[in-house]
């Protein structure tokens, strides 16, 4: 059984600090690897910059500058945010943002994240430090996912088979099954496993779960450079032993992708 994986949704340029290629790059690579679809989703997230400004993600903020389509690949505009509490918070979610970066004052208050994401078609929200949620319960996990996926903008929860939080998977999915919001499967968390395979035993319930409840997932290379793009060996591997349907991946086709899209958070891509 092999599968057809049209569109990587998970990909970082070197705005992410610790990545090394261009979007340019990256396009040309997605090209090359086949895709149709490339979402860009660098890191918004306290592990950049020590001061959450505007000015240090304005990144972000002139990605319509971008086309749409770029030598025959569709190209989205997303974010990877940090869940950064047990409430779910979102990065930025709690930081005020009162000057544009021409230091003019905002008319209206919005916190950081509205004005940094304002233009993004989607987020994927991931945990990368993980201190929060030293001794948390499961409870605490699965509400912590649960509240991150209400946010309007998320579409994909990002890497939970590796972040190390414990999550109740069946409700979490069970959620998102019902928001039509994708639970991410993601290469690199095969490619960076722990001697015990224990990342590879969490995708794999994951994706078992995923397919019993009807939950749609994405397959995601999360790549740091350009080469890794559109290549999941492992995850496809993974999704083939245990039999995935290939209809509940949802970046099969650049169609289903962009259908799922709009379902799920309501964004419109020609
Ligand atoms: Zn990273
Ligand atoms: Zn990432």
């Amino acid at each position: 059984m092999s599968y057809r994986i049209a569109g990587d949704l998970h990909t970082h340029t070197l705005f992410t600090r610790h990545a090394y290629s261009t979007i340019a790059e990256n396009v040309a690579a997605a090209r090359a690897a086949g895709l149709e679809v490339l979402g860009s989703a660098d890191h918004f997230s306290p592990m950049l910059f020590d001061e959450p400004t505007i000015k240090n993600f304005q990144f972000f903020i002139n990605q319509r500058i971008w086309p749409r389509e770029w030598d025959g690949v569709t190209l989205l505009r997303g974010a990877e945010v940090d869940i950064v509490d047990l409430d779910g918070t979102l990065f930025g979610e709690n930081i005020s943002c009162p000057e544009t970066i021409l230091d003019t004052p905002y008319g209206e208050d919005l916190p950081l994240i509205d004005r940094v994401t304002a233009h993004l078609d989607y987020l994927v929200a991931s945990v990368h430090a993980t201190s929060f949620a030293d001794g948390a319960t499961i409870a605490q996990g699965t509400d912590m996912y649960l509240a991150a996926l209400e946010n309007p903008k998320v579409f994909i929860l990002g890497h939970t088979g590796r972040a190390g939080i414990r999550y109740d998977v069946d409700t979490v999915l069970k959620r998102a099954a019902e928001l039509g919001k994708l639970v991410e499967i993601n290469e690199h968390s095969l490619a960076v496993d722990a001697p015990d395979g224990r990342y590879h035993a969490a995708c794999s319930h994951i994706a078992e779960r995923a397919a019993e409840m009807g939950c749609g997932i994405t397959v995601s290379s999360d790549a740091h450079m350009a080469s890794r793009i559109g290549k999941f060996p492992r995850a496809e591997e993974m999704l083939a032993e245990i039999h995935f349907p290939e209809e509940l991946i949802m970046n099969r086709s650049r169609a289903s992708l962009l259908a799922a899209l709009e379902r799920a958070v309501g964004a419109r891509v020609a």
